[in-house]
């Protein structure tokens, strides 16, 4: 599998030069764009990686699958009376779909939906962004995990769609506490920094029916392992999420930082980091990369 993983990188690197890294998020424009990370975490605890694989990068939109996971497991399915399971072919900022649904998010990778979570936790957490520190340390078994204040309070003080999104949900009843306070940790849990090679470990819960196959802990039960990974076939890529799954058939996520992470049920977990982003948000070589992983090992949900 090494072989595997060098000779992808050393074909998907180049491709990084047709993407262009999120520049919206102060801390994020001036990471290097030439880093290029891959690990493979399998469920006999196995990592196999190459390139930058073990340099912490700003997880953005991965933290949703993490939030998910913490929201699955403190209210079960009456999350989805405030959350929609449906893919949206709006961008993952975009207000439109909230003022047409009453305020509801299609769904919880889209940014009010991420957001009506982190409303929830907040509810129950007092700083919900320590939650989620403390879940990814505990699944990767890396205590130095944290969030970047500065990436945070960056990202916080540029806000302003977010923070409209928040007020909109907020008129419609769908958001419960102060705008500020929840903006705030959500910018905290999207400035979380991390590795491939601990992302990959931390998410094997998912390949493995809910069960964390190193910690040995149930993370979520098994229909929420099959409710998370379908969102993040249907959803996890924005609004090509589609496409994404006809090329790759994995259920994946992705996040501005240039992350991606895949779930190969059964088998193990991918993660992927190369800054440069294609529109709609994803890395070009990090899903490259993945498809190649996918294709190579003959690893998709349909075969
Ligand atoms: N923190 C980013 C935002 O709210 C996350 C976006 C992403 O990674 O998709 O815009």
């Amino acid at each position: 599998m090494q072989d595997c993983l060098d000779r992808i990188a050393t074909r998907v690197r180049p491709l990084a030069k047709r993407g262009r890294v999120a520049d919206y998020i102060p801390a994020l424009k001036c990471v290097d764009p030439q880093r290029f990370g891959l690990a493979v975490a399998t469920l006999d605890g196995e990592v196999h990686q190459t390139g930058d694989s073990m340099e912490p990068f700003s997880i953005q939109s991965i933290s949703k699958v993490f939030s998910l996971v913490l929201a699955c497991n403190l209210v079960g399915d009456e999350l989805w009376q405030r959350v929609g399971r449906l893919p949206s072919s709006n961008q993952f900022n975009s207000l439109v779909e909230l003022e047409l649904n009453q305020g509801k998010p299609r769904n919880p990778f889209v940014n009010p939906g991420a957001l009506v979570i982190a409303d929830l936790l907040t509810s129950r957490h007092t700083q919900m962004e320590r939650a989620m520190v403390s879940l990814l340390r505990e699944l990767s078994g890396n205590s130095t995990i944290d969030y970047n204040m500065e990436a945070a309070a960056g990202e916080f003080a540029t806000a302003h769609r977010n923070k409209a999104a928040a007020y909109l949900m907020k008129s419609f009843g769908n958001f419960h506490n102060g705008v500020d306070e929840v903006v705030g940790a959500y910018c905290a849990q999207c400035a979380i920094t991390s590795s491939c090679r601990d992302l990959a470990v931390a998410a094997l819960f998912l390949a493995d029916a809910g069960t964390h196959p190193i910690t040995g802990r149930q993370v979520v039960a098994q229909q929420q392992v099959r409710q998370i990974c379908a969102l993040m076939m249907s959803s996890g890529t924005y609004e090509v999420s589609g496409e994404t799954a006809f090329s790759i058939g994995l259920p994946i996520k992705s996040g501005v930082g240039g992350g991606i992470l895949a779930v190969i049920p059964r088998f193990g977990v991918m993660c992927a980091w190369s800054p440069p982003l294609d529109d709609s948000g994803s890395s070009v070589a990090g899903l490259k990369a993945v498809e190649l992983f996918a294709v190579k090992m003959n690893k998709t949900v349909f075969a």
